[in-house]
């Protein structure tokens, strides 16, 4: 009997977990496919199936499961609530699987394995971690050990990961190491200034998506940092500034980092990239801002990305910015 075949959307949660997840199923050997990288047909696509008034980035999610359709026996949307015992994913991730099932026909089965490690101490959060993992390795296995083997060796994968993005590397990159290749990007070499870029990672990582803002700022000589590099250590230290988390993981990442990069000092700008039409991002973006003015020697810029972003609006804005930041560096 031929393997089987998971489709695994290149959107979303893809760019923090697809090495676990790629890892853990190629041990129980099974064959993993991802969409492709996001394009207009794709959104086009999800923006005739989704909801009118969802985000960006989740018209563009149901894109690339369409585009998955027929080159799997199954499609991977986990359903995502915590993974750290403190901070939420956004209800839409919880709700994935629901609207692709409902919504979108002719898929081959949604294995819509649920994540919601909440427990407080580390060891009862990894059990409830390997229990997701035996329910998905239950698809495709009865024999626990193998299993067990797999979800090893996505522990080790994970690990490794966060080292390569820990060394400078950025999730797409660190992906193609870890699949083997090596790292012929050179969009983040390093430049005469240098940036923390913010947000969301499906906003930064997806050059469709943010219509190539780190492509642009590299072609302009910028070197770029992001929250994907810092260590956990560096955020759980932002912890003690503010009395509270925020209510959902990515915004209280990326409210931390921007808190880090902004005391530390080290860098030359900060951008956040947010989504128009996100709600818990529209929140974070306002008191990043409100952050920002506690530091008026770091230059601070929003963009906002939506489905009918342009290129040349975005370029413009990004060269202004870089154009500003490098004059007043030199004092002019
Ligand atoms: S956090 Fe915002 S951008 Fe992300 S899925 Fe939720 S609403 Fe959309």
């Amino acid at each position: 009997m031929s393997a089987a075949t998971v489709g695994i959307p290149r959107a979303l949660a893809y760019y923090l977990y697809f090495p676990r997840w790629r890892a853990f199923l190629n041990e129980l050997g099974v064959n993993v496919v991802t969409s492709g990288l996001s394009n207009r047909q794709m959104l086009d696509d999800g923006v005739k199936e989704a909801l009118a008034e969802a985000c960006v980035p989740i018209k563009l999610y149901y894109g690339h499961v369409l585009s998955l359709k027929d080159k799997a026996d199954y499609i991977f949307i986990p359903r995502l609530y915590c993974l750290n015992s403190q901070t939420l994913y956004c209800p839409k991730f919880l709700g994935l699987p629901d609207m692709i099932k409902h919504s979108l026909s002719h898929l081959p089965p949604v294995i819509d394995t649920m994540f919601n490690n909440r427990s407080k101490g580390f060891l009862a959060r990894r059990t409830e971690l390997a229990k997701s993992f035996f329910e998905l390795g239950s698809k495709f296995t009865n024999d626990k050990l193998k299993i067990l083997k797999a979800f090893y060796r996505s522990l080790t994968t994970e690990h490794r990961y966060l080292e390569l993005l820990q060394s400078g590397l950025l999730p797409n990159q660190a992906i193609t190491v870890l699949g083997g290749a090596k790292n012929t990007d050179t969009v983040y070499a390093e430049g005469s200034l240098k940036f923390a870029v913010l947000g969301y990672p499906y906003h930064l990582y997806d050059d469709f998506i943010n219509v190539g803002v780190l492509t642009k700022l590299r072609r302009l000589g910028v070197q770029v940092v992001t929250t994907e590099n810092l260590s956990p250590a560096v955020l759980v230290r932002q912890k003690h500034q503010y009395p509270k988390d925020m209510f959902w993981t990515f915004s209280d990442r990326a409210f931390r980092s921007a808190l880090h990069f902004f005391q530390e000092g080290r860098v030359d700008g900060v951008i956040y990239v947010t989504a128009f039409g996100c709600g818990p991002d529209a929140m974070v973006y306002r008191m990043i801002e409100m952050e920002s003015k506690k530091y008026p020697h770091i230059p601070f810029m929003i963009l906002m990305i939506d489905e009918h972003s342009g290129e040349a609006g975005i370029s413009t804005r990004l060269e202004a910015f870089t154009d500003m930041v490098r004059r007043r560096k030199k004092g002019v």
